[in-house]
């Protein structure tokens, strides 16, 4: 047990999480201080607050009111349900090509948008670029999803300034969601900070071109954030949902399966189904670097967040924890493949990205876990098992195992 680590009483952070937590005086964490905001606001006069805010942004010619930023999985559905049949309003959809793309983040988009009636734009920066750039992330910052991170936060908002429409919908903000970072009265927007910080820890796209390598602004001109002057030139701000309603991910996706067919799939890494079931590698590879850096996984996040929705004892969150956080991941075989790196080169930096905190090499390549996990409390004595399945509905029947395979483009439905 390492004296350093502090773990929540309530949920299963520790002080180490990479987006910053602080623990009140009885040993809770600030995301769970701040999750009690979901259960003491007055979510009607949220609402109401949200309606007023977004009201000047109705347009009165023809025009689109707000963009959307959206993928094949996540709560795509529901921001755009709120958005398009709550607010009334008549988004843009905006997408940005991560090409890790399974065939059902593909039939989710594509059933978005249909629906809902709505248009969207595809941002598809060309491949040999996004390699380039995803080998040396991968290298050099252990990130096979820098290129991504970076385009799907930046091509709203050029697309915001290039088309002339100042409100960008979010769904939910990760800094008050997870950690606590702000309260959700304080209405936090979009900012070019916090993408800098956050969501590309501290790598953007300007720090990636200082540094020694052979990327150059014509391979990362797409990646970057628009300047203070264009922004504001337009007035362009980001709002977030989660801000105004009630946010349960879980909750949500059981009503979009319900109303828009939204379809899930069920991983290795986790038994969360909803998330990121668009892509072929974030509950893999993705998921298995983040605990290989930082000692833990998406897991703990679904158990995180289920622990506090009260749908899961924390006794039968540190089990789920132990059973999904070392599974190894699929699908490596695609990814050396689309990158033409062969596997052993693939494996020795994956290997490199081990913080030797959480990782210790007891012999030549071979590693001991000691990360975040270890820190739980063993006695457990609580495990009232859930049944999970009743939250986690797995609907789909495309199989991501079934021959996969990248798609760059696809029509998105079957009959
Ligand atoms: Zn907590």
């Amino acid at each position: 047990m390492d004296q350093n680590i502090q773990i929540c009483k309530r949920c299963l952070y520790s002080n180490l999480h990479p987006l910053g937590i602080t623990f009140n005086t009885e040993g809770v964490c600030s995301g769970c201080e701040i999750f009690e905001e979901k259960n003491t606001l007055d979510w009607k006069q949220r609402w109401l607050q949200l309606e007023k805010k977004i009201k000047p942004y109705k347009s009165k010619k023809k025009n689109y009111d707000c963009i959307i930023p959206v993928n094949g999985g996540n709560d795509s559905y529901f921001i755009v349900h709120l958005v398009k049949n709550k607010l009334k309003l008549n988004p843009l959809l905006v997408s940005y090509n991560k090409y890790f793309n399974t065939p059902l983040g593909i039939k989710n988009l594509s059933n978005l948008r249909i629906k809902f009636d709505v248009d969207i734009i595809y941002q598809n920066v060309n491949p040999l670029k996004i390699k380039k750039i995803t080998r040396h992330t991968f290298n050099e910052l252990k990130s096979i999803y820098w290129p991504i991170l970076a385009g799907s936060t930046a091509f709203p908002v050029q697309t915001a300034i290039n088309f002339k429409i100042p409100l960008i919908i979010w769904g939910a903000h990760q800094g008050v969601e997870q950690v606590g970072m702000f309260s959700h009265e304080q209405e936090v927007e979009m900012s070019r900070r916090y993408r800098e910080d956050h969501d590309l820890f501290t790598n953007d796209e300007t720090n990636l071109n200082k540094l020694e390598n052979d990327l150059t602004d014509d391979d990362l001109w797409q990646f970057k954030y628009p300047d203070d002057k264009s922004i504001n030139s337009i007035g362009v701000r980001g709002i977030y949902l989660s801000n105004f309603v009630r946010w349960d991910p879980v909750a949500q996706h059981i009503q979009m399966i319900k109303d828009y067919k939204y379809q899930s799939a069920k991983f290795s890494r986790t038994f969360d189904t909803y998330d990121h079931v668009d892509c072929y590698n974030y509950m893999n590879l993705h998921d298995y670097l983040k605990l290989l850096k930082h000692g833990y996984s998406k897991v703990t996040d679904h158990v995180c967040r289920e622990i506090r929705h009260k749908r899961i004892s924390r006794d039968q969150g540190i089990n789920l924890i132990r059973k999904y956080e070392l599974v190894n991941p699929d699908y490596l075989n695609l990814f050396s493949d689309w990158l033409g790196l062969n596997m052993n080169s693939l494996q020795m930096v994956i290997d490199r990205s081990r913080d030797i905190k959480y990782w210790e090499e007891y012999d030549l390549n071979k590693f001991k876990f000691n990360g975040i996990s270890k820190n739980f409390n063993t006695t457990i004595d609580n495990d009232k098992t859930q049944k999970l399945s009743d939250y986690f509905i797995s609907n789909s029947k495309i199989s991501l195992n079934k021959k996969p395979k990248y798609i760059t483009f696809g029509k998105g439905f079957e009959n």
